[in-house]
């Protein structure tokens, strides 16, 4: 029975941000309108056609309006979604094919809109890359808005939300997630559909609010004002829990936010552990919305932009103006700290841009810099656009995936024919912008001292390393038990990858998704990376054990555990030493 006599229930999602809040159901139906189909007299084609064009632009001036109102009271920066639907509303593969759908077979521009959506989100079917299928969810939200404006149906939310609300929903556009998240009312979001990468998820990271995603059919069975305890970090929404559970969680709430404010103190300290090495600790990110969230955690500088994220939300490349704009924007964001901006990691698992023949083992396809370095116009945009922003800061240019040293030189030429045309140009440029690459692959981990004669730092990308190095494909969850980044395959790449930058005298980074994890911290501090970079939420954490670790000890730890000789024996041994030293404190 819950506490009040209302229905009991429960709902298992992806914990899409981190956090517990406990609120009141706030529940917003924006399932799809629908979509009126009609077939028009020849007469009837040119208002059609009006219709149609009145619909767009007046969607493109709710973005716009919306943009603005955000713009002057709202300290996050959450434009380029917005921005990215704008563009999708002028895009010729929308607007041009619907015209032709309405003048050929002489439909209305309502029914018009949906097929052609229906077209584009499957040319996104056959993208494994849970990232790009969550991009035919922004093909909707644009039809939806055409849709709703042809109807003249309200398309915003414009309703007064109530405080400590739980934002309960099948889904949500951008639009209604940032204009939610402004009123500083949203304890939380719940949404039936979306993963890791929906929007819904984006913005509540980037504003620190708990969100479950995937809940199933929570919309449907939450009912306003249920009171609802939302777990952001283990994916579970409790409806109107019961005394007992009520109890337990108000604890674990406690205790997380316990955690979290202790963790922020040291924000500020550096991460320097108890016998005087220091680490850098910066951030990972997607998208330049998450640079606030970043500075509030204590990064010292970004140590990975996924920059082919910017061909999310569109079907036609970003022009060299946009790659500089977002450039820009990230390496001012960040004032004089280091920015390593990655160049583009297009094709293989990731988007396919605009290709369209499948290739039998993406993961070892043209993928990354060997697609860069075939599509060179692609790639010199850009080159060209990161040289151009260099001098707003302090940019580190990386190229991911490099296999060998013909790679790595192939693309600094590239980076120098484009800094020489922009000389001839008179463009100003940053006088030294170090080029580092990632080391993801077996080959550059084992040529490692030769790379690093020729970059100017390395940054070991785990995810790919540790896919190749032990063949598990990072997409498969067959094999994802056999993700071990304590394998000893892993552990003696990493040592020697390390040694080759320290005898080369560059530095070296990782930015992995083990970089993050608190288990870990012990083995890398004692490999002796320079720099560890990861999400937001996992910073404090992570500076909180290097502060409160020796180098000396951590590397008695790791001579240890490398004696043993699977990776189930090495992880238990460094999980027992972390326990030992920290407690729960990782
Ligand atoms: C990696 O491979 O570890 C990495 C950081 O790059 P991505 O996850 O983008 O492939
Ligand atoms: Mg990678």
């Amino acid at each position: 029975m819950s506490t009040t006599g209302a229905l009991t229930l429960s709902f298992h999602g992806i914990g899409a941000s981190p956090g517990v809040a406990l609120g009141h159901a706030f529940v917003i139906d924006r399932r799809r309108v629908r979509t009126p189909k009609l077939r028009l007299e020849a007469a009837e084609l040119d208002s059609e056609l009006m219709r149609l064009k009145t619909a767009i632009d007046l969607s493109d001036h709710q973005l716009q309006d919306i943009k603005d109102r955000l713009a002057s009271s709202d300290g996050h920066d959450h434009s380029p979604i917005l921005e990215a639907h704008r563009l999708m509303l002028r895009d010729p593969m929308l607007v041009d094919e619907a015209i032709k759908l309405i003048t050929k077979d002489q439909i209305n521009a309502e029914w018009a809109v949906r097929r052609v959506a229906r077209r584009i989100k499957h040319l996104f079917d056959n993208i494994p890359d849970e990232y790009f299928r969550e991009r035919r969810a922004d093909v909707d939200f644009v039809a939806d808005r055409i849709v709703r404006n042809l109807l003249g149906q309200a398309v915003d939310v414009e309703v007064e939300v109530p405080p400590d609300a739980v934002v309960v929903s099948h889904d949500l556009c951008p639009a209604d997630a940032v204009m939610l998240v402004k009123t500083g009312r949203v304890a939380g979001f719940v949404t039936d559909v979306g993963g890791q990468t929906s929007h819904t998820a984006i913005v509540a990271r980037a504003r620190e609010t708990p969100a479950v995603v995937g809940a199933g059919r929570a919309s449907e069975q939450i009912s306003p004002g249920d009171l609802i305890a939302l777990d952001g970090i283990r994916g579970l929404v409790l409806v109107n829990p019961s005394e007992e559970q009520l109890a337990l969680f108000r604890e674990t709430m406690r205790r997380h936010l316990a955690s979290e404010a202790n963790a922020l103190k040291t924000r500020d300290l550096p991460a320097v552990t108890l016998d005087g090495t220091r680490v850098s600790l910066v951030g990972n990110i997607e998208f330049a919305e998450e640079l606030p969230s970043l500075l509030a955690h204590g990064a010292e500088g970004i140590g990975l932009y996924r920059t082919e994220f910017l061909f999310l939300d569109r079907l036609t490349s970003p022009t060299e103006e946009e790659h500089y704009r977002a450039y820009r924007q990230v390496l001012e964001g960040m004032g004089n700290r280091p920015v390593t901006i990655r160049t583009l990691d297009l094709g293989g698992d990731k988007v396919q841009a605009r290709r369209h023949d499948k290739e039998a083992n993406p993961a070892m396809g043209l993928r990354a810099i060997r697609y860069c370095l075939a599509h060179r116009e692609l790639f010199r945009v850009q080159l060209r656009a990161l040289l151009r922003a260099s001098v707003h800061g302090n940019l580190r240019i990386m190229f991911p995936l490099i296999s060998g040293v013909s790679e790595l030189r192939e693309a600094r030429s590239e980076l120098e024919l484009c800094r020489s045309e922009l000389g001839r140009a008179g463009v100003p440029v940053g006088k030294r912008v170090p080029v580092g690459i990632m080391v993801e692959t077996p080959s550059a981990a084992l040529v490692a001292d030769r790379l690093a004669q020729e970059a100017d730092f390395f940054s070991v990308g785990t995810n790919d390393l540790i896919q190749y190095s032990l063949a598990i494909d990072r997409q498969n969850r067959e094999v994802a038990y056999l993700y071990k980044p304590l394998h000893l395959a892993v552990l003696r790449s990493l040592q020697s990858i390390v040694s080759a930058a320290k005898a080369a005298g560059i530095p070296v980074a990782m930015c992995g998704e083990m970089a993050g994890d608190p288990i870990f911290t012990l083995v890398l501090l004692a490999l002796g990376f320079d720099e560890l970079s990861m999400t937001a939420g996992q910073i404090p954490v992570v500076k909180q054990i290097v502060r409160r670790t020796s180098r000396s000890d951590a590397m008695a730890v790791l001579d240890e555990a490398m004696k043993f000789s699977t990776a189930e024996e090495v992880e238990r041994y460094v999980r027992a030493e972390v326990d030992k030293r920290l407690g729960n404190g990782a």
